[in-house]
């Protein structure tokens, strides 16, 4: 069961337990900003929530995100992580979003920065009015997963280096994952810890995740779940 949690007017949060999800309302148009791991009904519960015309947007197209994309018939998604999407089961027509594009609401634009590396699509969206970053899965202090197909840690250090081109443009980061929100230092952390890593000086221990064997570095701020090493 889904929880609501309205954060303004204009902004709302659904935890499903597993993983969160946004609502972001503008003067025209409202954004969901994924659909979580287990709502179904993720497009119902925000049709409660806004009269609005709703569009979909997704951070990436792992399955904790996808639940509810069925009820769409279009999806904004970035073009590199159509393949991750449709072996997800991901359905519907892809709007392709790149760098840069802004995605008007109406009195509010959400602007689209490619951070590739937990998957090769990930995106963070800016709503600098509002002074807000949407992460997805890339700026959160749970376990972020950097294991198996499609994850990249050298590209996901040069995409956190890429966010923190946007430093002072927002006060809360808003993370599918973990604490909600974090803040700006958080990025510095997790460069430390992805640098260690990749760099081999990080220790870590053997885990079995859904049957595949990760290598679980757990550091103060988060942990990571990598390839072994
Ligand atoms: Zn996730």
């Amino acid at each position: 069961m889904a929880d609501v949690v309205k954060i303004n007017e204009k902004t709302y949060r659904i935890e499903d337990g597993e993983v969160r999800f946004f609502l972001f309302c503008g003067s025209e148009k409202a954004a969901l900003i994924d659909t979580g791991m287990n709502v179904p009904d993720a497009r119902k519960i925000v049709e409660g929530l806004t009269d609005l015309p709703l569009i979909l947007i997704n951070t990436h197209a792992d399955m904790d995100h996808i639940s509810g994309n069925k009820k769409f018939d279009e999806i904004y998604i970035s073009p590199a992580e159509e393949e991750n999407y449709r072996e997800s089961g991901g359905q519907g027509k892809i709007i392709p979003i790149h760098e840069g594009d802004e995605i008007d609401l109406g009195d509010r634009i959400l602007r689209v920065i490619d951070i590739p590396g937990h998957t090769p699509g990930s995106i963070a969206l800016l709503d600098e009015k509002n002074r807000i970053l949407v992460s997805g899965d890339s700026v959160q202090d749970g376990n972020i997963f950097m294991f198996g197909k499609y994850r990249n840690i050298d590209l996901y250090i040069k995409s956190l280096n890429h966010l923190k081109e946007f430093d002072g443009l927002y006060d809360d980061i808003y993370p599918m994952h973990g604490t909600f929100p974090v803040k700006a230092d958080l990025i510095d952390k997790l460069l430390v810890g992805a640098n260690e890593i990749k760099a081999g000086k990080a220790e870590g221990k053997e885990e079995n995740i859904f049957g595949t064997k990760a290598y679980f570095y757990k550091f103060p701020y988060a942990g990571f779940l990598c390839d072994l090493p």
